[in-house]
């Protein structure tokens, strides 16, 4: 039999492990940041039509360019923001392996504030990059001092700022991203995978895309739309970073199935977004209730909460799950992440908590 040490690939590839969050089939998944609400019905209708309406052309190319998506991105964001500033992909880690293959690859580097999102490793070393970790302060927020100094010192061909960070909920001021927009030679990308939990929505990297052609701000609909399944994420950024983009991309990447189903949906917005503040609820409830049964939840602008304070997090997460609740460990010692569920999730989750604390 032959196994993957037989087969003749990248060195650089030997021995790594792929991306893999457990997918169980339990009553209560907390475990990936996916939105708890299920897309609601009319507007699973409407997506619905609209793919019907394109799917006697699919003997055709869709649309290479995406106009439609790309204007409903563009309005759906504000800020003033143009078609031609928005590109798309198969959920943004797409769009993030775009910007690598266009102003990375071998030879270069890649530089965020660890602990980070997991997949920015792996997406450096798909295209042969050099990864650099930063480490973070203790209660993991980052000052403008402390992102000029590892820019100025380490010199990366791209950044990746993510805020909200995953897996740590912690949000950055913009003074921070100003900091590394000024101080980069290269790219700065700024990950706002979940913006729209935040608790002051108008700290958006939006905001300074006017003042730096190098920076750029990726979005999904995976999280706050409810659509982790469909696969679509997206960035604003100068024309020309969407240009450079254009380079990379395999032709006609985003199928007319997803392009009609992201259309239908951004109709939508106020509907898919609808449980959000929902969400945002449980997060602050989530960080009140364990915080009162002695646990130490790190302040969270995102759909999950860091929880630290937990002596034994393999031995939390197995007691977890024997009752029905999955949830992340994201390898922190002493601590699980737990993303935020419907109100009655989240009090199983907080009434499994107290039994394991002894309360
Ligand atoms: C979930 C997540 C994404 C989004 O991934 P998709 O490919 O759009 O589903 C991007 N960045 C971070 C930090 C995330 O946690």
């Amino acid at each position: 039999m032959t196994s993957l040490d037989d087969l003749p690939i990248r060195d650089d590839l030997r021995g790594l492990t792929p991306y893999g969050a457990p997918q169980l089939e339990v009553p209560v998944r907390l475990n990936v940041n996916e939105n708890a609400y299920r897309v609601p019905e009319a507007v699973a209708l409407d997506i619905v039509q609209e793919i019907a309406r394109s799917l006697p052309d699919a003997n055709r190319y869709p649309d290479r360019e995406f106009d439609t998506l790309r204007a409903g991105f563009a309005a759906y964001l504000g800020h003033g923001l143009q078609p031609e500033q928005i590109w798309a992909g198969n959920g943004s880690n797409e769009v993030l392996q775009h910007v690598l293959q266009a102003f990375g690859g071998p030879g270069r580097s890649l530089l965020s504030f660890t602990p980070t999102y997991s997949m920015y490793p792996l997406l450096a070393q798909g295209v042969g990059m050099r990864w650099v970790p930063v480490p973070r302060a203790a209660d993991f927020t980052l000052t403008p001092d402390a992102v000029r100094g590892a820019i100025v010192e380490h010199d990366p061909d791209v950044v990746f700022l993510c805020s909200p960070n995953n897996p740590t909920g912690t949000a950055i001021g913009l003074d921070v991203i100003e900091a590394a927009a000024e101080a980069a030679r290269g790219i700065v990308l700024v990950d706002e995978a979940y913006a729209e939990f935040a608790h002051d929505r108008s700290q958006t990297a939006l905001t300074l895309l006017d003042r730096f052609p190098r920076l750029l701000v990726s979005r999904t609909m995976s999280k706050a739309f409810a659509f982790a399944g469909i696969r679509v994420g997206y960035l604003a950024a100068h024309p020309a970073v969407v240009d450079a983009l254009r380079l990379v991309r395999l032709p006609y990447h985003l199928s007319a199935i997803t392009q009609a189903a992201a259309i239908a949906a951004l109709r939508h917005s106020d509907e898919m977004l609808s449980r959000v503040d929902s969400l945002r609820e449980q997060r602050d409830r989530i960080v009140d209730e364990l915080t009162a049964l002695g646990l130490q939840p790190y302040p969270s602008d995102s759909n999950f909460v860091l929880v630290g304070g937990i002596d034994d997090p393999k031995a939390a997460f197995q007691a977890l799950l024997d009752r029905g609740i999955l949830v992340r460990d994201v390898g922190l010692p002493g601590t699980l992440r737990i993303t935020a569920g419907t109100p009655g999730e989240t009090t199983a989750l907080l009434a499994a908590m107290a039994a394991l604390t002894g309360q």
